[in-house]
């Protein structure tokens, strides 16, 4: 048996700790802005439930190896946590109740009722087959079982997992709980879902922002993932012309606007962006610097430091990803005269289309995808509205205004049930 535990010695800054420091800061800020009291701020950045469980896989050659698994729920006085399963080897606690946070404030934002959670897996799912995978997914929902439930704890796909997980996740919960939860079949070959969803939010979102005919707008998309593959797609049905995106492998360009079905199909037979013939190669963070006027970040966590943000040419940045940007390089950023688009109201469009399905279970009734389209799309383009109306009158940046308005409204639902003043 074999033991896979992060290797990080305590001096060292995990990105999971570093993406924590962000989030305190995001919430410091709002909290001061809004004047709330000690109790309330040490209430809203203590997260309310926190797991840590060692999750057995048996591998296919008989082997047993120990992976660590987290879930975390940060708050839940709006409503029953909501948040993905990220499958990834340099997940750890600090990430995952960051990223429970973020979902908080993200839910908030929409005011959608649900309160924020994330679950986490220290494992690649490249290096397990889909026998192995699907054996851990089903360990993990048994170790965490206790937090989960439709009135709990709702998960959905992130970094490394994708609807078929889901569905794992849904039938190992159901056996124990003794029926099924009603939730929507995966259709064969996979659907787009919540990461869909998501995308098609980034492009709302973006189109907001630009504020202006997207016809001819270059765009460079990090992360050629589920959220980054459909929002690069959607982007160029728009009229942008996606010139550069990038994966771990690499990144390519092309100036003319690259082929992204042809790139799709490259990427779904060789696994990796890298190698794509009718791009030039370019190296895989050399594509924030590029002149573009929208820049995309759609991977993982602090892909935007102090080190690159000086270079960032884009007069507009939308976070897909949970993360992208360190506080320094929101700084730098902004006092370069780039906006940035916010990860709480730039990627909220899987939370509302997951918010939506939810409403549709509970009235047993179901809408076409164009009347959850609609909704959904109504729901994103009055939050931007809200938010930038809110950052003008008081002269803050969208995402100093989103989280105003989220760390308000989760701070008002706890000052309303006495829980904290
Ligand atoms: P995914 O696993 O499907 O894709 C991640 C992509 O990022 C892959 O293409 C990977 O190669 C790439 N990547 C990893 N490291 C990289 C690096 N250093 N440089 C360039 N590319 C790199 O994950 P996803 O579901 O598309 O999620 C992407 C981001 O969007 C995450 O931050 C996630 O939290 C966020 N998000 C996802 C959803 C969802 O519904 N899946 C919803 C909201 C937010």
């Amino acid at each position: 048996m074999s033991v896979m535990v992060p290797s990080t010695t305590p001096a060292q800054i995990t990105p999971g700790r570093q993406a924590l420091d962000s989030t305190l800061h995001q919430l410091g800020q709002a909290a001061d802005h809004l004047g709330l009291g000690d109790g309330l701020r040490t209430m809203l950045s203590t997260p309310r439930r926190s797991l840590t469980v060692s999750v057995p896989v048996r591998r296919e050659d008989g082997r047993m190896d120990i992976v660590q698994g987290y879930r975390v729920q940060h708050n839940v006085s709006r409503g029953p946590a909501k948040g993905g399963l990220r499958f990834h080897p340099g997940t750890d606690i600090h990430e995952v109740t960051a990223l429970a946070m973020w979902m908080t404030w993200k839910c908030a934002l929409a005011d959608i009722p649900y309160g924020g959670a994330k679950g986490g897996v220290a494992v690649d799912p490249a290096t397990l087959d889909s026998r192995e995978l699907e054996r851990l997914t089903r360990r993990y929902v048994n170790e965490i079982l206790p937090m989960m439930g439709p009135d709990n704890d709702i998960p959905a796909p992130d970094v490394g997992t994708d609807e078929q997980t889901m569905a794992w996740i849904m039938d190992a919960y159901s056996s124990k709980a003794g029926h099924t939860l009603p939730s929507k079949p995966v259709p064969p070959g996979g659907s787009p879902g919540q990461a869909g969803a998501t995308s098609r939010g980034v492009q709302i979102a973006a189109l907001a922002a630009l504020g202006r005919s997207p016809d001819g707008v270059t765009v460079a998309v990090q992360g050629f993932g589920k959220v980054g593959a459909l929002t690069a797609q959607y982007l160029a049905d728009a009229g942008c012309k996606v010139v550069a995106v990038s994966d771990a492998s690499g990144g390519v360009y092309a100036p003319a606007g690259l082929d992204l079905a042809g790139l799709r199909a490259w990427v779904a037979e060789s696994g990796h962006v890298l190698g794509y013939r009718h791009a030039d190669a370019l190296g895989r963070d050399e594509l924030f610097e590029l002149n573009v006027d929208v820049l995309v970040p759609a991977a993982l966590g602090s892909a935007i430091t102090e080190a690159n943000a000086p270079h960032v040419r884009a007069r507009l940045v939308v976070e897909a990803a949970n993360g992208p940007t360190t506080p320094e390089a929101d700084e730098i950023l902004t006092a370069n005269g780039t906006t940035v688009v916010p990860d709480i109201l730039a990627n909220a469009g899987g939370v509302i289309v997951s918010y939506l399905e939810w409403v549709q279970i509970m009235q047993a009734s179901s809408w076409s995808e164009e009347q959850a389209e609609q909704r959904m799309r109504h729901l994103m383009e009055s939050t931007y509205a809200e938010v930038a109306a809110l950052a003008a009158r008081r002269g803050l940046t969208l995402r100093q205004a989103a989280h105003v308005i989220a760390v308000g409204r989760v701070a008002e639902a706890h000052q309303t049930r006495a829980l904290c003043s």
